[in-house]
């Protein structure tokens, strides 16, 4: 049996074809262009590897968000003609198989717990620092979606002010301060081609500190697990580990920060887990 996942990303969308194991065997990449041509790129994909390998089960989509999960669509994206496109339907109707929906960081988060960093984890958080920043919990074996969904990336974190943020919406929240986009403009350059020993390092690192000691002090996970393109700066994990022990005080056990196991892989394999269920 063999499984679909999507990707659903601002820049660009993953999609994967799986078996029940979490092994791809069928992959494509292309950037997120409008909804309509986006999606049938995806179904093209999708009814390409079936034919050459298996009926599909089911399709995850992992989205980008905020989503309406009920409704399987993108809803308040400042991003060109997604706000309120039913992905969901669009992509049951046109391939013909049930659709399972979730927010990109809820499904790594399934997938690190599944087959990853957090195999037989009960209490984590999956957290990614990349375009933007966002957070996905599993507490007791189960996603939290609350009402909605969590908006980890999106909350406050003291700061000197001497940097105003660039969230559409909040300007100076956690992903307003400290996502890939604000990193380059505090210095000047892109993330990867900045050297570690760059005092913006530190200040990302206790950026996310604080943020991660509000996700601990709330949900008291076992483990953290950070992944997206900023957190390739290796650098980063030790001195946020530091920074987040000093901010506890040794009020309450820290638990492990460490990178995902399953790398670029965790969004579209965390679709396909979607498909599989918790
Ligand atoms: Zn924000």
């Amino acid at each position: 049996m063999i499984w679909g996942g999507i990707e659903a990303g601002g820049t660009k969308f993953v999609c994967a074809v799986a078996t029940e194991d979490g092994r791809i065997v069928e992959r494509a990449q292309f950037p997120t262009g409008s909804p309509v041509p986006t999606v049938a790129e995806a179904v093209d994909f999708f009814r390409a590897a079936s034919a050459k390998r298996d009926e599909l089960a089911g399709i995850g989509i992992a989205s980008f968000g905020p989503v309406d999960l009920a409704a399987g669509r993108i809803t308040s994206t400042p991003k060109a003609g997604w706000r309120n496109f039913g992905i969901a339907e669009a992509v049951r109707e046109q391939l013909g198989v049930k659709v399972f929906f979730d927010t990109d960081v809820n499904a790594a988060a399934l997938a690190e717990g599944r087959w990853g960093a957090a195999r037989g984890v009960d209490t984590f958080v999956y957290l990614t620092v990349g375009t933007g920043i966002g957070g996905g919990a599993v507490a007791g074996g189960r996603l939290i979606h609350g009402f909605h969904h969590p908006e980890m990336g999106h909350i406050r974190v003291p700061h000197d002010g001497s940097f105003a943020g660039i969230c559409p919406y909040h300007g100076d929240c956690l992903e307003g301060l400290a996502c890939g986009k604000a990193l380059e403009q505090r210095c000047g350059c892109r993330a990867e081609d900045l050297p570690c020993d760059r005092p913006e390092w530190r200040e990302e690192a206790r950026l996310l500190a604080h943020g991660l000691v509000n996700c601990i002090c709330i949900l008291s996970p076992e483990l953290i697990v950070m992944g997206g393109g900023v957190m390739k700066q290796a650098a980063l994990f030790p001195a946020i580990r530091a920074h987040v022990a000093d901010l506890l005080k040794g009020y309450v056990p820290i638990p492990e920060i460490v990178p995902p196991a399953l790398g670029d892989d965790a969004g579209v394999l965390g679709a396909v887990a979607l498909c599989l269920g918790q």
